[in-house]
């Protein structure tokens, strides 16, 4: 599919595209070939300031007063939208994150469904009654913040945009989106796609740097609400810049999930579950099975198999049908990377498997890394510490069970696990100690619209996919009505 772009983007801000007022634009770039693929706004806090003003505008003026069913039926509108051109998003994807064309379509029908999730529940929000002492009757609303503030990464663009979006507006407030610097195009071309079906103003998207356009919109006084998917450090930031103005947070962060193999597991699943865990999006993903903890009685013929299979992925151009795995993000990315795999050899830690950039000409002009996998990791390495983002599995033997609980719990993280066992009584028990937000049983990476999703520990705070996450994107009023028609008297 050839898929037109255009050579310079604005910001979409009260449904206009609206120049940066500082005049200042980036370059967004293939990772996979290195060629520019457009220029972008690089949006400060001036725009910023126009994109909360025009929220502000639209939530006051219509927004707050669409009802709940009216603001679900834009919502699966939306949802009709990305799938109608599901093709052409993915193939944008593709060419600004480098993930293989499967993959971005997988996100493209994933945040239809996140839509369509959202759009029934829009209807279902609803407050309660409290039975108060005395004659009267209390009653809690559900109201919506107002203007919220969200800001996203690259590894999922659009897809996060839509886990985003979708309960935002579903409870009714209005936008101010900032895409990842990386990965811009995706959520433009939406903004083009969805102008004649949302109302203007509802969704503003900035595009820009973290510091010059992200910063101003997580303080700003008017954003009672912000919502962060990215990295654990800058979700600190993040954090500290919303206390400022009192505001309510998610934060969806980092991760260093374990994957724990027990020795009476299917092994053949087990496996799939592995290699998906790890090497899916190249590893860029915040729920990465990056830990593997391998049961002694299993670990030879697991790793056997699991080396042999890491060798099979087919890495490059991610537009070819039978690519695997594309390049990372970017330059830099695939630099930190492989500064992880080199202290890693340097931690004492040995390669089975990868460990540089592909040899192949033909990828030398993409950010590539070869799957890599590492044995004799010791938990407090720091490539088992770290989240390093990116094809990087490391392998723990375990034989004691205790001893490999304490290790995989041993992180500042505690976001994903997966638990391999036929033994369920063994599986639940695991389940119950292990410090993650979101678990998976006898497999991994499988998401439900319905189902919590969110970090333990450092890995963040709230919960997204979930009804409840609409209770985040709400504020509650407590009325108390007097019942009795008797002036209630205090002063005698
Ligand atoms: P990574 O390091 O993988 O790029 P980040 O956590 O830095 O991940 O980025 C995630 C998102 O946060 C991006 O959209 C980025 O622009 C934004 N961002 C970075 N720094 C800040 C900041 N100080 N305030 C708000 N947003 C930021
Ligand atoms: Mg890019």
């Amino acid at each position: 599919m050839e898929v037109t772009l255009k050579e310079r983007y604005c910001h979409f801000i009260g449904g206009e595209w609206v120049e940066p007022q500082g005049g200042k634009t980036f370059e967004t770039v293939n990772p996979a070939t290195g060629e520019v693929l457009a220029r972008v706004a690089a949006g400060d806090a001036h725009d910023v300031e126009r994109a909360v003003e025009a929220a502000w505008q639209a939530y006051h003026q219509s927004w707050s007063r669409t009802d709940a069913n009216a603001r679900g039926k834009i919502l699966y509108q939306i949802a009709e939208i990305i799938r109608k051109n599901s093709e052409e998003l993915a193939h944008i994807e593709t060419l600004d994150n480098g993930k293989p064309l499967l993959e971005s379509r997988l996100d493209m029908f994933l945040a239809a469904e996140c839509f369509e999730y959202y759009a029934g529940a829009a209807t279902k929000l609803e407050g309660k009654t409290v039975p108060v002492f005395g004659e009267r009757l209390d009653y809690v609303l559900r109201e919506p913040w107002g203007v919220v503030g969200q800001v996203i990464p690259w590894n999922f663009p659009l897809l996060m945009a839509a886990w985003k979006l979708a309960p935002a507006l579903a409870a009714g407030n209005c936008v101010v989106l900032k895409p990842a610097e990386q990965t811009p195009l995706s959520a433009l071309r939406f903004c083009e796609l969805i102008g004649d079906v949302v109302p203007k103003g509802v969704i503003n998207v900035v595009t820009g740097f973290g510091p010059e356009a992200g910063a101003p919109l997580v303080r700003h006084p008017k954003v009672k609400k912000v919502a962060f998917t990215g990295s654990t450090e800058v979700g600190r930031q993040v954090m500290a810049a919303a206390a400022a103005n009192v505001a309510d947070v998610t934060l969806e962060l980092g991760g260093k999930s374990p994957q724990i193999v027990f020795p009476d597991a299917d092994l053949d699943a087990a496996l799939e579950g592995v290699l998906l865990g790890i090497f899916y999006n190249a590893g860029q993903q915040c729920s990465a099975g990056s830990r593997l903890f391998l049961h002694k009685d299993v670990y030879d013929p697991f790793m056997e198999k699991l080396v042999e299979r890491t060798r099979q992925i087919k890495v490059g151009d991610p537009l070819k049908p039978e690519t695997q795995m594309g390049p990372l993000v970017s330059r830099e990315q695939q630099k930190r990377v492989l500064g992880y795999i080199e202290l890693g050899v340097k931690e004492g830690a040995q390669i089975v498997t990868g460990g540089k950039a592909p040899e192949d000409p033909e990828l030398q002009k993409g950010c590539y890394v070869e799957p890599t996998i590492f044995v004799d990791v010791q938990n407090n390495m720091r490539i088992a510490q770290e989240e390093i983002f990116g094809p990087v599995l490391c392998v723990l033997r375990w034989s004691d069970y205790e001893t490999m609980l304490q290790e995989a719990n041993g992180v500042q993280y505690g976001l994903c696990a997966g638990i391999w066992t036929r033994d369920l009584l063994q599986a639940h028990r695991t389940a119950q100690r292990l410090e993650a937000g979101y678990i998976w049983i006898n497999q991994y990476d499988v998401y439900a619209y319905g189902a919590p999703f969110g970090g333990y520990k450092q890995s963040g705070i709230g919960r997204e996919l979930a009804f409840e996450t609409l209770y985040h994107y709400t504020q509650q009023k407590n009325v108390n009505v007097d019942l009795s028609g008797k002036p209630s008297r205090w002063f005698r």
